[in-house]
């Protein structure tokens, strides 16, 4: 059977309050019945608390509005984040006394506390399960939306994948995506030729290794798989490989099953909101233009499901190009806007995938528009100049 995945778009038909996203997350958190599920709970909201000058995160208004509908139930609320976000959070409006709960860095200010959970994946040996997490009883997972430069995009598997581990995972997961080979030093043992290499990349993804002469090492982050740098290589030198990038979003999805297995079935809910969303993660520590119109804000049990209907609504929509800084190479027009943003092998459906054979949900929804745009009748006689 399908997920329910409720939604409020962020339309309007009439200029009123009642039809603008915190009024339609209401009416999600009532879908949801969160104010019934928390009683005696201790609720972590993890979200994103963005880091240095980075304004496009969740308005604590919405956050806010969570932490009430939680202390409305009986639970007792407190919002987490990694700690190079959440040291100076205030800064960016999230304290205390605006949010109405504490704010914690979710592995310790030293990202030090966690619980280690066993689950060998290519490079990866051990999940250090941040502790804040996993003392919590309910989870409030509640992303915000945007472009990701190592797997095209970032909601809420993100959120929880690499923000509910210590930091050393966090690192971890990101080298994975060197396990598979793709550089092949013996074909091109002339450091004339990794020179242009190198410089046939405009992004500056790959470079030789300072520490290893003769190894190239790509920055998968920036590399948008035009595949310039393969003109340059001497054949069977370089792969520009989907595993590679494949193998981060597995990666997330093996992160999130073991955050989830701390709960108890039904103890979580999912949001994602998708507004003034950006090429790159939050964490970058600024914002820049909005790079897709606002798509609105989802709400769900089923984090699978969750993902899949935002994607798909998002999808809907087309890149503003204008708005990208002008750096930005565009060379892909096909599929996903996230995955014309990033490349091909940063399909941002892929962790949808993982994550649904990772028995975290299903990718068959229902979507529930929770205010339904109401018909507007225009007066029949034509516009007159007056
Ligand atoms: S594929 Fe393009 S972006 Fe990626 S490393 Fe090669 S030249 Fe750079």
């Amino acid at each position: 059977m399908p997920s329910k995945v409720f939604y409020g778009s962020p339309r309007q038909s009439r200029l009123e309050a009642k039809e603008t996203l915190p009024a339609k997350l209401d009416l999600i958190l009532e879908q949801l019945h969160l104010r019934d599920r928390v009683k005696d709970e201790r609720v972590i909201i993890k979200m994103h608390t963005s880091n240095n000058i980075g304004y496009a995160t969740i308005h604590p208004i919405f956050v806010r509005k969570v932490v009430q509908a939680i202390k409305d139930g009986g639970g007792k609320p407190f919002v987490a984040d990694v700690s190079w976000d959440t040291a100076g959070a205030e800064q960016r409006g999230y304290s205390t006394e605006v949010l109405g709960c504490p704010i914690y860095p979710v592995a310790g200010p030293d990202e030090k506390y966690y619980y280690e959970h066993e689950r060998p994946y290519k490079s990866i040996q051990s999940w250090k399960v941040a502790g804040f997490v996993q003392d919590a009883s309910f989870m409030v997972n509640f992303a915000h939306v945007k472009g990701h430069p190592s797997c095209g995009f970032g909601g809420a598997l993100k959120n929880l994948a690499l923000g509910c581990m210590a930091g050393e995972t966090r690192g971890q997961m990101h080298d994975a995506m060197h396990y598979d080979p793709y550089w092949f030093p013996e074909k091109c043992p002339d450091a004339e030729t990794r020179r242009k290499i190198a410089e046939s990349c405009p992004a500056e993804a790959i470079v030789e290794d300072k520490k290893n002469p003769g190894q190239m090492h790509l920055h998968m982050e920036q590399c948008n798989q035009c595949g310039r740098c393969l003109q340059a290589a001497p054949p069977g030198s370089l792969k520009i490989d989907p595993v590679n990038f494949h193998t981060f979003m597995e990666a997330c999805a093996i992160s999130v099953s073991e955050v989830m297995s701390t709960f108890e079935a039904g103890k979580a809910i999912h949001l994602n909101l998708a507004t003034l969303m950006t090429p790159v993660c939050d964490c970058f520590g600024f914002t820049t233009m909005p790079i897709l119109p606002d798509s609105g804000i989802f709400g769900s049990d089923d984090i699978v499901a969750l993902e899949q209907a935002t994607l798909d609504i998002i999808g809907k929509t087309k890149l503003i190009e204008e708005n990208l800084p002008l750096v930005w190479d565009i060379h892909f027009r096909e599929g996903h806007p996230f995955c014309q943003l990033h490349g091909p092998y940063k399909d941002p459906y892929k962790m949808t995938e993982y994550a649904e054979q990772c028995g975290l949900g299903s990718r068959e929804y229902e979507l529930v528009d929770v205010y339904p745009l109401e018909k507007v009748e225009r007066a029949a006689l034509p516009y007159t100049p007056a």
